[in-house]
């Protein structure tokens, strides 16, 4: 039986005094959701504290628990990398999760396969777990071309990645043309994709790997559709964006 994994991706939005509060806010009305697992995946400058006053929330309200994850890192452990931040840097301060090869850093800062499949590389060596990002543009889309797209993500991403790590490998089918822009892909369409993807999996790793497999769906989740998403058979959570930094929609897509 998989955990539901609900995961906000904050991208670059907040302070470090905004996280403070949005927390705070969750906290005081957070309901007991013990079968759902919750990230919150703030900008670096917000990590610590996010951590910080999670934990000074977690002691007033006991039902409250969310893990924190990065939306980035660099697969290097130290050294020469202006503007980087290595796998020990963010374990040293308690992080969790990290979301690798979101489509904004493929599109937008130069990351490739070769570079996503580094980075989940030492993401396990430093026990941090990858949420590994895939998913296909509209014009790949419109040409039909989507699966074989997303599946050869997956597999240039996930080369050398033993059975043990796969593991505890979260994937989100995002599809590109549904991220930020209102429009998400029908349930029955995002189903089938994360079952392609787990179908896969099962060919990498096995069926017990592929079943045990968390994939999230991410494109304009919202409180209005996040039900019928969880609904599906093959989705077992969200990678959330616009909606996961308003406290309101992200605790009503939790309570899903
Ligand atoms: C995302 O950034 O991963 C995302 C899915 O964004 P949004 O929910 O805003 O479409």
């Amino acid at each position: 039986m998989r955990t539901p994994f609900i995961a906000g991706n904050w991208k670059m939005n907040l302070s470090d005094n905004e996280t403070v509060e949005f927390i705070k806010d969750i906290s005081h009305k957070f309901e007991n959701r013990n079968n759902i697992e919750i990230a919150i995946c703030p900008p670096f400058t917000s990590l610590k504290s996010a951590l910080d006053i999670i934990e000074e929330e977690m002691i007033k309200n006991e039902s409250f628990k969310i893990m924190v994850g990065a939306q980035n890192m660099y697969f290097k452990e130290s050294g020469a990398y202006t503007g980087e931040v290595s796998p020990g840097m963010l374990k040293s301060i308690g992080i969790k999760y990290v979301i690798i090869g979101h489509s904004e850093r493929r599109e937008l800062f130069g990351e490739t396969d070769e570079s996503v499949n580094n980075k989940i590389k030492a993401a396990f060596k430093h026990k941090i777990k990858p949420i590994l990002c895939v998913g296909e543009s509209l014009k790949i889309r419109e040409e039909g071309n989507a699966v074989s797209h997303t599946l050869n993500q997956i597999k240039k991403d996930l080369q050398g990645i033993s059975k043990e790590e796969a593991g505890s490998l979260t994937i989100a089918y995002e599809p590109i043309w549904a991220i930020g822009t209102g429009k998400n892909a029908t349930p029955q369409d995002a189903n089938e994709m994360c079952k392609a993807i787990r179908d896969q999996i099962k060919e990498i790793y096995g069926k017990e790997i592929s079943e045990n497999l968390t994939i999230q769906y991410g494109g304009s989740v919202k409180p209005s559709n996040i039900k019928e998403l969880m609904a599906m058979p093959d989705i077992d959570g969200a990678l959330v964006g616009g909606a996961s930094i308003k406290v309101d929609d992200f605790l009503a897509i939790i309570n899903y």
